[in-house]
């Protein structure tokens, strides 16, 4: 189930039984309905497939809600090792070692593939010439979305930009 905030933002995914109970405290509206029904022993509603929540919740952007995982910052880094573009073996690294002080932030981690991260070893990007694509930054909420739910329904994607997220090879 994919929840938009109030300005369509996509902003997150939750179960069928989480939405039902959103839409029946009416805290949240019905944007795109699935082909079949939900049923219980005595109502039955059109499967929501989108919904959209009706007030606006700000969404949290720091790096303490948004868990850094392999698979986060691989989706973020569109399954491509920042240093080559190599799409297999990959690996997370520190751009900054962490034995040279370098914190485990999405701003100090990207992809890099196996071979890369060997040939970097411990050394700074300076040292080893080896400097990522893009300045990894924390991701935007859509990442997770693609992390909660690796296959992305058709139904959502004329709610998910395209911009900045490459699908999961
Ligand atoms: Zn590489």
């Amino acid at each position: 189930m994919l929840v938009l905030n109030a300005t369509y933002e996509p902003i997150n995914v939750c179960t069928v039984r989480r939405a039902a109970v959103l839409l029946l405290k009416a805290k949240a509206e019905v944007v795109e309905h699935g082909s079949w029904e939900l049923r219980s022993e005595n109502t039955s509603m059109a499967r929501p497939v989108v919904i959209r929540l009706v007030t606006y919740v700000r969404v949290p952007r720091d790096t303490h809600q948004r868990k850094i995982t392999r698979r986060a910052v691989f989706a973020r880094d569109g399954w491509e090792c920042q240093y080559c573009g190599a799409r297999s073996q990959l690996t997370v690294d520190h751009v900054i070692p962490r034995s040279k002080g370098g914190g485990s932030t999405w701003e100090n981690i990207v992809a890099a593939c196996a071979p890369c991260n060997r040939r970097k070893g411990d050394q700074l990007p300076k040292q080893a010439n080896m400097h990522p694509k893009r300045a990894p930054r924390v991701p935007h909420p859509q990442v997770f979305i693609h992390v909660a739910s690796p296959h992305i329904p058709g139904a959502w994607k004329p709610w998910l930009p395209e911009a900045g997220v490459a699908e999961a090879a």
